[in-house]
């Protein structure tokens, strides 16, 4: 808790350190299965700054790796059982064989971990079971990909103990980010894009990652802005990606792309000469007005995102920040995926003088984020945290994180 004299107190989620967390991982991991684990590893949440609900439409999207980390302690077995505890969990040990996993044959948070490893198998891997523990300091289920960070734990855990050698370079982690997403997609059920899961694996600590999402390429920028910091806001909403929201939208776009002739609504707009021209282009031949829009959404966001990089490349944080601003718009009123607290978050942030404020991740629910002048963090959240109770609602918790490093 941080207090700001005369204001409200805020809640602030701090990350730990590396020392902490893998001490806290160790400490559960001895306590459940008696033995030391053989090795802590740890994977990050993310914060994408923008270029949302563009990953599984081939598009780009702008993610740093936070500071708070997902950590896991395992060690292997010699058979094919799998067998975890979360310091996040109700205490009980999940098992399963990994012989049983199998799409929609999985329940429980442990289908994360599993659907890795029963991944990295299909894929042809000599990988066997393990126990494993898990202690967080990435909030949960709110926006900043704890599910990835959990498989990305377990990836680069699961990489080295088998002695597979794929975290040793980008082109190996771009494999262990594909087994995370089918983890997570098939095992767990969840149809969430690649971004989450190559922001966790393949981020560089000090850099935004620009992932283009047509072809896995990623282009590190440095993300240092100067005079600015990222206030992330986590609404505390509940947020359910399972629910159905997510790949009805996901399920929209697919259709689209087929009624336009195109594997994916990136190729669509990159088929045109500019924005303007693909987007009348899409419109003149989609007659559903939901599916309009959200092809909008899908268009305009890819096209910010590339504005935004350039705009990052330059220096301009403040059409940087008018970006942010027009992205939460979309997604607001073209995508339909925010909340009433997102949009409020965004608004009092920007009130309290943030430059630019959107929300960040699947949404409906989850978290926003802002880009507020250095030093006014403390200031904007305790705007923020006088919003929300003025409007009945449940407190926001916040963090702040720099650009932080991968999966290690
Ligand atoms: P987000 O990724 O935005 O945090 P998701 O709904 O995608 O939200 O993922 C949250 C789910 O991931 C949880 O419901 C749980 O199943 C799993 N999970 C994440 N972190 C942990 C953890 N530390 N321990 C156990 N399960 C976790
Ligand atoms: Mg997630």
């Amino acid at each position: 808790m941080t207090t700001t004299p005369g204001s409200p107190v805020f809640t602030l989620l701090p990350a730990w350190s590396a020392h902490e967390g893998a001490e806290r991982v160790r400490t559960l991991f001895e306590a459940t299965f008696g033995a030391p684990a053989t090795g802590v590893w740890s994977a990050p949440g993310r914060v994408n700054l923008i270029g949302e609900h563009t990953d599984y439409n081939g598009g780009l999207c702008l993610p740093i790796a936070l500071e708070h980390r997902c950590y896991a302690a395992l060690s292997p077995r010699t058979d094919t059982l799998v067998r975890l505890v979360s310091a996040q969990g109700d205490g009980e040990v999940w098992e399963i064989d990994l012989a049983d996993v199998s799409p929609g044959a999985v329940t429980g948070w442990g289908a994360y971990v599993a659907g890795v490893a029963w991944a990295l198998r299909e894929a042809g891997h000599d990988v066997t079971g393990f126990e494993g523990a898990v202690d967080s300091c990435v909030p949960f289920g709110a926006g900043l990909s704890s599910s990835a960070s959990l498989e990305a734990a377990f990836a680069i855990a699961i990489d080295d103990i088998a002695g597979l050698g794929l975290g040793a370079d980008d082109a190996g982690r771009s494999t262990l980010v594909a087994a995370c997403v089918r983890a997570e997609n098939e095992i767990a059920g969840a149809a969430t894009g690649g971004m989450d899961q190559a922001a966790s694996l393949r981020a560089r600590d000090g850099y935004a990652l620009a992932l283009d999402c047509l072809d896995g390429s990623v282009h590190h920028e440095p993300f240092d802005p100067a005079g600015y910091e990222l206030l992330v806001i986590d609404t505390r909403a509940p947020h359910e990606l399972n629910d159905g929201q997510y790949a009805s939208r996901r399920a929209t776009c697919d259709a689209a792309a087929e009624v336009l002739g195109v594997a994916t609504l990136r190729e669509w707009l990159d088929a045109g000469t500019d924005l303007e021209t693909s987007l009348a282009a899409a419109l003149g031949r989609l007659v559903d007005d939901t599916t309009r829009r959200r092809v909008r959404h899908v268009l305009t966001e890819i096209d910010r995102t590339r504005a935004a990089f350039a705009a990052m490349q330059a220096g301009d944080w403040g059409t940087f920040g008018l970006l942010m601003d027009a992205s939460h718009a979309s997604l607001r009123d073209d995508y339909e995926v925010t909340v009433r607290e997102l949009d409020l978050a965004v608004e009092a942030a920007r009130t309290a003088g943030a430059i630019g404020a959107r929300m960040t991740g699947g949404g409906f629910g989850g978290s926003a984020i802002a880009l507020v002048p250095a030093g006014t963090s403390a200031a904007v959240a305790t705007a923020v945290v006088g919003a929300f109770v003025a409007a009945g609602l449940r407190e926001p918790a916040f963090l702040t994180s720099r650009a932080a490093g991968p999966a290690a």
